[in-house]
């Protein structure tokens, strides 16, 4: 749903879902990520999205959004 590659932005601008898109796997997995300079990391999807750059800053957010929720703040 937070997919960076294009295809997956260009949706949601259009006010589109994102995911799961026509003939998604029910679960999605990470099948290999690689580092990408010092900008981030770089992930392909076993539902072969696999452009984007996950930065560290972004990666860093979500999860102290996710901690947050852990602890019952929104
Ligand atoms: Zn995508």
């Amino acid at each position: 749903m937070n997919c960076l590659c294009a295809e997956c932005r260009g949706r949601r601008d259009q006010g589109m879902e994102a995911w799961p898109g026509a003939g998604a796997p029910a679960v999605l997995r990470i099948e290999s990520v690689r580092e990408v300079g010092n900008w981030g990391l770089n992930f392909t999807w076993n539902d072969t999205h696999s452009t984007g750059i996950y930065t560290w800053e972004i990666l860093r957010e979500w999860d102290e959004g996710r901690s947050a929720e852990a602890a019952g703040h929104e």
